[in-house]
């Protein structure tokens, strides 16, 4: 009797082990009729998603030197040189800065600012060899930031989240295609046809 339990509990097992290896292989029969989807930077590259939080982009001229930006920022970043005009009766600035090597992109300057002279752009290519060239004074800010549709030596890519359903590679998109789900117009225009709708249930 312990013979043929053993028998049986083996081929239990086999059967088991037989089961995962066929599906770890269905996976991979899978992926072999798939493109790939490595993105060949710098070649290719993401475009980034619309809420990206990249470089800051500064518009002087806006700036009130009023100083927000700098106290709901988490580490009081932002340096805003400013004298009072005795005959505006009025701050002037003289120079803005702020250093992306110890920003953490948080966007709250962005947020708070009276004026919105400070935008977050999806320039995400940062890097220097000096962290001291991170220190962007107003003249850096101000520069108009890149953008990865405009680059003619680069193929834009778009991301996982803008690809439409079903499709995993933003490669060999057919022209014109959209992503999955509603665009925001599309929602609100859904709002307002189901509005009296709404309206009439709740008069039930
Ligand atoms: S919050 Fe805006 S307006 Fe005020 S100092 Fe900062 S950048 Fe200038
Ligand atoms: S993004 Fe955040 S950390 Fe960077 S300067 Fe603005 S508030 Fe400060």
């Amino acid at each position: 009797m312990k013979f043929l339990k053993q028998v049986i509990d083996y081929t239990k097992e086999a059967g088991q082990a037989a089961k995962y290896i066929g599906q770890g292989l269905s996976v991979t029969f899978d992926h072999m009729s798939r493109r790939p989807v490595t993105v060949q930077y710098p070649y290719e590259k993401l475009i980034p998603s619309e809420r990206f939080r990249g470089r800051i982009h500064f518009e002087f001229d806006k700036c009130i030197s009023c100083e927000v930006c700098v106290r709901v920022c988490p580490i009081n970043l932002p340096v805003v040189d400013w004298e009072f005009d005795r005959e505006t009766k009025k701050k002037k600035l003289n120079h803005y800065s702020i250093d992306f090597g110890v920003c953490i992109f948080c966007g709250n300057c962005v947020e708070y600012c009276p004026t919105n002279c400070l935008s977050m752009t999806e320039e995400y290519e940062l890097s220097t060899y000096d962290r001291h060239e991170l220190n962007y004074d107003n003249v850096a800010l101000g520069r108009l930031p890149y953008k990865v549709t405009q680059d003619p030596m680069v193929t834009p890519i778009r991301e996982l989240g803008y690809l439409p359903k079903g499709v995993v590679s933003g490669h060999d998109l057919p022209a014109g295609s959209r992503g999955a789900g509603k665009l925001p117009e599309e929602i609100l225009a859904q709002m307002e046809s189901d509005a009296p709708k709404e309206e009439a249930k709740a008069a039930e």
